[in-house]
C-alpha cells in the first residue's frame, strides 16, 4: 500500500488548494479527479506526483484503484451553492448524499481513512433564535459545538435545507459505518471559507448567484449596488482558505487524535453580518482603489424571495466552537477578516478587472 493521498473535486475552491499544499510541501503521490479543470490547468501535467482523472468522479474506471492505493481519501466533490438548492433541489441531494455514499463504501471496503467535507449548515437555524435573541452570544445556545448542538432545519417546501439534510445524512452514514463496520473518518464542518477562485462572476466564467463574496466582486467589478438580502442582519464568520488548509493538515499529521471525530474548521474572530461585510469590502475597495469613482459604491435592499426564488430560507448564524479541533490538533486559525478580504478581492481583481 501506497501513502498517497486522493483528492475528490481537486478543481474546486477548497481541493485546488489543497492539492496545491501537498504538492509543495512533502512528497506523497496525489491521485486527483475532478469533471473540470478550470483552477488546477496550470498543475495537470507539470508534476509527476499528480495523477489526474478528468470526467464523471463515480463513473471512473481508476476510482477504486486509486482508493485502495491510498492512505487518505479527501471527498469533497459537490454541489454547495446556495443558489442551487431551490433551482436544482434534485442534483443537489444527489450530488451530496447519493454520489458519496459510494466513497463511503468504499473506504469501508478498502480500510482506508475518510476526511469528507460536510458542511456547517447542517446545523441550520440557531436554536437560540427559535426561543431567544440569536445575536446574544451570551446566549449558549448560539454556540455551534460538534457533539451537543442541536441540528436545526425547516420544513421540506423550504429547499434551503435540502442541501443541510443530504449532508446530514451522510454525516449519519459514515457514522453508522464507523459503528457497524469500522470506518476510519474524520468529518469537516466549514464555515464560510473564503479567498482565491473561490466561486465565479456570473456570466464570465459562471451562471447563476455565486457566494455572497462573489457577489459583492461582481457588483464591484460591474459598478452595481451590493445587494444585502434580508437587510444582510444575518451573521457568518468568515475563514482564510490558507487557515483551512493548515487544519488540514494538522488533521492528518495527528491521524490518532483525528480518527473518529467531527471538526468545525472556522474563525470566530472574524464573525460579521452580511451588511457589516457589505461596508467593509467597499472600504477595502476604496483603499486598494482612491481613485474609484466612490458615488457608485452603493449598498441597496433586497428580498430573499426576489433574490433568490422561492423556497429560500436563511441560517440566521453560524458561530463555531473550535476548542476541539484545537485541542486533537493544535489549530488556530490565523487570518483575521480584513486581511482575508484584501487578499481574496486583490485576486479577484486581478483576474477579473481587465476582462
Ligand atoms: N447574501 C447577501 N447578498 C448577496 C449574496 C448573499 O446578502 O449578494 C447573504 C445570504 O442571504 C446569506 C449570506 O449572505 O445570508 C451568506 O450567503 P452565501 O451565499 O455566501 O452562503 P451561506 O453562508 O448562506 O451558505
Amino acid at each position: 500500500m501506497s501513502d498517497a493521498i486522493t483528492i475528490l473535486g481537486c478543481d474546486g475552491f477548497i481541493g485546488s488548494h489543497l492539492l496545491e499544499y501537498f504538492l509543495a510541501n512533502g512528497n506523497k503521490t496525489i491521485y486527483g479527479f475532478d469533471q473540470d479543470t478550470r483552477r488546477i490547468s496550470h498543475i495537470v501535467k507539470s508534476d509527476k506526483r499528480f495523477q489526474f482523472f478528468q470526467g464523471d468522479i463515480y463513473l471512473s474506471p481508476d476510482l477504486d484503484r486509486c482508493i485502495n492505493d491510498s492512505e487518505v481519501v479527501i471527498s469533497l466533490a459537490a454541489l454547495c451553492n446556495p443558489s442551487l438548492y431551490n433551482t436544482l433541489p434534485v442534483d443537489v441531494i444527489e450530488s451530496n448524499f447519493n454520489n458519496p455514499v459510494k466513497i463511503v463504501k468504499m473506504c469501508t471496503k478498502y480500510k482506508k481513512w475518510l476526511i469528507h467535507f460536510s458542511t456547517s449548515e447542517v446545523y441550520g437555524k440557531t436554536e437560540a433564535s427559535l426561543h431567544c435573541d440569536s445575536y446574544d452570544l451570551h446566549c449558549s445556545d448560539v454556540i455551534m459545538k460538534e457533539d451537543q448542538s442541536q441540528l436545526i432545519l425547516g420544513p421540506v417546501s423550504a429547499q434551503r435545507w435540502s442541501y443541510a439534510a443530504a449532508k446530514q445524512l451522510l454525516e449519519r452514514y459514515i457514522f453508522a459505518h464507523a459503528i457497524q463496520y469500522g470506518l476510519h473518518y474524520t468529518i469537516i464542518r466549514p464555515f464560510n471559507f473564503i479567498g482565491p477562485t473561490m466561486d465565479f462572476i456570473p456570466g464570465v466564467d459562471g451562471d447563476g448567484v455565486p457566494r455572497v463574496l462573489a457577489c459583492f466582486m461582481d457588483s464591484l467589478l460591474n459598478k452595481k449596488d451590493l445587494c444585502l438580502v434580508d437587510e444582510g442582519k444575518n451573521k457568518r464568520v468568515f475563514t482564510y482558505i490558507n487557515d483551512a488548509v493548515n487544519a488540514v493538515k494538522l488533521i492528518i499529521d495527528n491521524k490518532q487524535n483525528s480518527v473518529g471525530h467531527i471538526f468545525n474548521i472556522g474563525n470566530p474572530q472574524n464573525e460579521c453580518t452580511i451588511k457589516e461585510l457589505a461596508l467593509l469590502i467597499i472600504g477595502i475597495y476604496q483603499h486598494l482603489y482612491p481613485d474609484c469613482d466612490k458615488s457608485l459604491l452603493n449598498v441597496k435592499h433586497v428580498t430573499a424571495e426576489s433574490f433568490y426564488g422561492a423556497g429560500y430560507e436563511d441560517s440566521d448564524r453560524r458561530y463555531p466552537d473550535i476548542s476541539k479541533i484545537q485541542k486533537a490538533t493544535g489549530w488556530v486559525p490565523a487570518v483575521d477578516l480584513k486581511t482575508a478580504l484584501t487578499e481574496t478581492m486583490k485576486a479577484y481583481m486581478k483576474k477579473y478587472a481587465s476582462r
